[in-house]
């Protein structure tokens, strides 16, 4: 054979190989996080219409999601029946570890809880070929790769922020962003919710909150430093009902995922000073934020009508969060008008305070 006929030959075989040899093989576990320790061994499991799935009710979350996500992802449809078990196991370390066992005819997941379950689950789903995620998924079964995982996370607060202020988002892509910090085993959702270019959360004793601050005339297009700066001349905004709330809420609960809502004070006010201008210190009509930046328009600390708008924004946020945090900014508060405002300054006075920065953190605790 001449060389060059060889060599293609060679070349071809190797990719017959390899490609044969990806069809046949399922995938290389690549979990992440990284578990805290996983032996792949030899052989697989294969899911199809006969595979029978286990749990009971004390494992409902964890149980309910792997069924669903593989029902969703692909045409498969699981029995009931014990080749995939969740069981509960008290020897597994900490209330969010699990144990996941692959071998040839069973799946076993063990946790003290749900929560741990669902970890495994996660870890489980990690082991699925993608094309599960996005229901491009078209073959008769699943091969899953024999492997022995133990692990549990290293931090109790492990989260992801997201600002739906500068950009909003729709309720269906908070959901798609929930579920990707469940796969990574997040249990924290962080939701800034408001700020200068917008107020996104319905208060329903402010309307003007959702009629003004919820909106921007236009935006700045271009970076913040170019000269002239250029809009792009559209309004832009929104802002989610208390019942979208509600139901972004449930939605992360199911997964495990507290939600932490940011409602930011004294600073990145202007949306809500734009609503009412009796919130800021100058009293002067203002707009939502157009561009970026750090804005000296903020909450007036030396007026009563702050901290009772304040205090009703909270009464109402509150109960739809259930978590034990509610974040309330406190960064970037510029104290130009603090300083030049008599209320503020009579604050200052009253609590024998030694400057704006000991009455931002008066503010806080609200003196
Ligand atoms: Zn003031």
């Amino acid at each position: 054979m001449p060389f060059n006929t060889s060599l293609v030959f060679i070349v071809f075989i190797s990719l017959f190989l390899s490609c044969s040899k990806e069809i046949v093989e399922p995938l290389t576990p690549q979990i992440i996080p990284k578990p805290l320790s996983q032996t792949i061994k030899e052989g697989h499991f294969t899911i199809t219409n006969n595979t029978g799935l286990d749990f009971n009710e004390d494992f409902s979350v964890a149980g309910n999601f792997l069924k669903d996500f593989i029902e969703s992802g692909s045409s498969i449809s699981l029995k009931s029946g014990s080749s995939i078990l969740i069981e509960k196991d008290e020897t597994i370390q900490g209330l969010e570890g699990y144990s996941l066992d692959v071998f040839l005819g069973k799946i076993i997941i063990k946790a003290k809880t749900d929560v741990g379950a669902f970890y495994a689950v996660q870890s489980l789903r990690q082991l699925l070929p993608i094309s599960l995620e996005n229901n491009t998924f078209t073959g008769k079964q699943i091969t899953v790769q024999s492997i022995s995982i133990t692990d549990k996370p290293q931090f109790s607060y492990r989260g992801m922020h997201l600002d739906v202020v500068r950009h909003m988002f729709s309720v269906a892509f908070i959901k798609k962003y929930i579920d990707a910090l469940a796969m990574l085993k997040m249990n924290t959702f962080h939701w800034h919710l408001t700020d200068d270019q917008g107020w996104r959360i319905e208060i329903k004793k402010y309307p003007k909150l959702q009629e003004v601050a919820a909106f921007r005339n236009q935006t700045l297009i271009e970076h913040f430093s170019a000269e002239p700066q250029r809009f792009d001349s559209k309004k832009y905004g929104g802002f989610y009902s208390q019942e979208q709330i509600k139901e972004v809420v449930a939605y992360a609960q199911n997964r495990f995922i507290t939600v932490i809502p940011e409602i930011e004070m004294p600073g990145h006010a202007q949306a809500a000073i734009a609503a009412y201008p009796e919130l800021g210190c100058t009293k002067e009509a203002l707009q939502v934020a157009e561009t970026w930046g750090v804005f000296e328009d903020i909450f007036c600390a030396g007026s009563e009508n702050t901290f009772t708008f304040l205090q009703d924004v909270l009464d109402e946020v509150i109960p739809l969060f259930p978590g034990k945090y509610i974040h309330i900014g406190g960064d970037e508060a510029p104290k130009t008008h603090w300083k030049a405002c008599d209320a503020c300054q009579q604050r200052i006075e009253d609590n024998k305070l030694k400057d704006e920065h000991e009455l931002q953190s008066c503010f806080m605790v609200e003196c």
